[in-house]
């Protein structure tokens, strides 16, 4: 029995070399060669000649009315030349360097060439002919993103054997009833006309089925998981009210009117039988980590542990001293587990940890990953972890007795993108500052104008301020990246020293040499803080008023935030300095926004207009799945229009048990059990 989960060695002329070239490409089964979808469509539509200009890309079909003749010069240049009957007119064609073209040029037989039409010479410079099985089918040529292991024609024939061998056994996932309402196609036929379409036409009206099906499948997944996740017992945390509320308002501040909100609903779900599966959103210094503190105590005080994931060592390590210091005097134990231990240290901390004697344990997805034994961990949070994607986010929620899990995150991606994104997940947003924040002045500087911003930060510092100052990023290289850093604050620590004293950090520094950095910034020993990016994500000091970035058009939109977020955290005004002579209009535009607005979702919007959302929504920086066809900003209707359409065929009793939603069924258990989501 045929099915689409064969090897693709089940092919003709796949052997193992080609099966190790196709899994270059991802491809490993008969059905992921025939998911393996054409990036764009070539318009190979048989033009009549009398109606071209001179020099355009035409397509001739017609017949070969001379005997081929090639010729080599040297060793790999060659040229092919022939004659062909297009209606009435007798053209010349012409291939350069592929030799290998001659066989298939047969006197007297039917040909399909691409190429450039010359007008003066009848003649048509050609660099691709058509498979002669394609002649008569095809209107638009598919090309596939291909690699150096793997060329098109070979793609394109194991794709065509590929269907002719298994379209039987193609199920139609989409039910009917949806079908019919959008008038889709059904599997075998999208399929077909993405690869094989005889025009245009069929070919978009494939990739709109296939958009659609693509984000359906994937909203019921997430809804799928989210309804197991609701009914998956976890526990309950029983913790005092009164406690708890002794506790906050110990904090040394009130909470915003979004905190309140955000706190109460997370409090609502450790409470509930139900194991919590919360996203927190909100902009940098919106006050995420306090939350995460009272969460935190709630989980302690009910007498469960609680786990604190951070992206980097520097952000554990401040994790952990910022809430050694809140939680002092209480019965929260903070242990904070890093590379940095030594084997001793660690397995003296892995028992405490084993035993309760620890009960909030910070680090980074080493918590995860180690066979780290806990006593009863109740509440699991990650930091910043806005590169998870769902899979993993599954993973943590398998740790230990089902803890509870909350995700935070600052990246600021459209509400409605992030509930469909991270559709398997509640979602709190905290949408207000705290009071007295003065927004930050952004401002844009040529590069040549870097004397005047030292000024303005030699008078910033002598009233007190800290500075962070980030030098440019160089991306090719990171030996290049710490060396640029590196010259930066010598060439600083000059200018600045001995009144101020400059700091480095780089990743290349080990994880004591970084704390000890960071916590002298912290600590106001050092004034002026040089660093590459490493500080991007998370780091609080309030007395740092003064971010500067050196060329800043390197950067990002989003980037450029997440650095400018570490600064206006106290009540002081704050100053974000563009260091850019950015060379293009995209530059500028970036440069504008950053000035113009401070708000993280105006930003993003932004960011999307100016990349495109394949860029700013890429599945390792926000969760959202890279789609093969779909385009989860340009086609949001129709991703929301899909996630209804999930939800409500959930909602109908016994759909599982129709016949015709059996594939789907199958589907569904398949991903299920491989918990492969991507
Ligand atoms: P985020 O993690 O969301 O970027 P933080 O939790 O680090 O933000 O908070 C930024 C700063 O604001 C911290 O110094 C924190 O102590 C302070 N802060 C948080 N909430 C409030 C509040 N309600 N009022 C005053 N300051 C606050
Ligand atoms: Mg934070």
């Amino acid at each position: 029995m045929k099915s689409l989960q064969d090897p693709v060695s089940v092919l003709k002329g796949v052997g193992p070399k080609r099966v190790a070239d196709l899994a270059t490409l991802g491809i490993d089964t008969v059905g992921d060669l025939l998911t393996y979808y054409p990036a764009r469509y070539d318009d190979v539509t048989p033009v009549d000649l009398t109606t071209v200009k001179d020099r355009q890309k035409v397509t001739v079909q017609g017949t070969v009315v001379s005997e081929p003749l090639l010729t080599r010069f040297g060793y790999r240049r060659s040229r092919l030349a022939f004659r062909v009957q297009v209606g009435q007119q007798v053209i010349m064609v012409t291939f350069f360097n592929q030799p290998y073209l001659e066989k298939r040029v047969e006197l007297n037989k039917p040909v399909t060439v691409m190429g450039k039409w010359d007008a003066q010479r009848l003649q048509v410079t050609a660099n691709k002919m058509l498979a002669a099985g394609d002649q008569e089918k095809t209107g638009a040529g598919a090309v596939y993103p291909v690699n150096k292991h793997i060329r098109q024609a070979t793609l394109r024939s194991l794709i065509r054997q590929a269907f002719d061998e298994y379209q039987n056994v193609i199920p139609t996932l989409l039910p009917k009833k949806l079908r019919d309402q959008y008038r889709l196609m059904d599997r075998r036929e999208m399929i077909h006309d993405l690869h094989f379409p005889q025009n245009a036409g069929l070919a978009k009206a494939a990739r709109r089925t296939a958009a659609y099906e693509e984000f359906f499948l994937f909203q019921l997944r997430l809804q799928v998981i989210r309804q197991a996740n609701r009914q998956a017992s976890g526990n309950r945390i029983l913790y005092h009210n009164d406690e708890l509320k002794k506790f906050i308002a110990g904090i040394g501040f009130e909470l915003t009117g979004a905190q309140k909100r955000v706190v109460n609903e997370i409090c609502r779900d450790l409470r509930e039988p139900y194991q919590m599966n919360r996203l927190l959103q909100g902009d940098v210094g919106s006050g995420k980590t306090i939350v995460a503190a009272i969460a935190i105590y709630a989980t302690i005080s009910a007498g469960y542990q609680a786990a604190l994931m951070a992206p980097t060592e520097i952000l554990a390590a401040q994790h952990a001293e910022k809430l050694s210091k809140v939680f002092a005097g209480t019965h929260v134990h903070v242990g904070l587990l890093t590379g940095s231990l030594t084997a001793k240290q660690h397995r003296e901390l892995g028992k405490a940890i084993k035993t309760g004697a620890i009960n909030l344990i910070i680090g980074t997805h080493a918590l995860i990953q180690d066979d780290v034994e806990y006593a009863n961990l109740g509440l699991v949070i990650t930091d910043e972890q806005h590169r998870f994607g769902v899979n993993q986010r599954q993973l943590l929620r398998e740790k230990g007795n089902n803890p509870d899990v909350l995700a935070m995150t600052a990246t600021p991606i459209p509400r409605t993108l992030a509930i469909t994104a991270y559709g398997e997940m509640d979602v709190s947003v905290i949408d207000e500052l705290p009071a007295g924040r003065k927004p930050i002045e952004t401002r844009w500087l040529k590069v040549s104008q870097q004397n005047e911003a030292l000024h303005f930060l030699s008078d910033q510092l002598a009233a007190g301020a800290q500075a962070y100052i980030v030098s440019p990023l160089i991306e090719e290289s990171e030996a290049l990246d710490v060396q640029n850093a590196t010259d930066l604050y010598n060439e600083l620590a000059k200018y600045f020293e001995p009144a101020y004293k400059v700091g480095l950090l780089h990743g290349r520094m080990s994880g004591d040499e970084k704390d000890a950095v960071m916590h002298d910034f912290q600590e106001g020993k050092i004034q002026v803080l040089v660093s590459t990016t490493v500080i991007e994500v998370g780091v609080d000091n309030p007395n740092a008023t003064v971010m500067m970035i050196y060329n800043a058009d390197r950067f990002g939109l989003a980037q450029l935030h997440q650095l400018r977020g570490r600064v206006g955290r106290g009540d002081r005004q704050s100053y974000c300095l563009l260091l850019a002579d950015p060379k293009t209009d995209e530059g500028k535009a970036r440069m504008k926004t950053m000035i113009e607005t401070n708000d993280g979702f105006v930003v993003a919007q932004k960011d999307m207009e100016l990349r495109g959302a394949g860029d700013v929504l890429g599945n390792k920086q926000s969760g959202v799945p890279d789609f093969k066809v779909g385009d989860p900003v340009g086609d949001l209707k129709m991703l929301q229009i899909a996630r209804q359409d999930a939800a409500d065929l959930l909602r109908t009793p016994h759909w599982d048990e129709q016949d015709d939603n059996q594939p789907l069924v199958l589907y569904l258990h398949r991903h299920q059990l491989e918990t492969h989501f991507d």
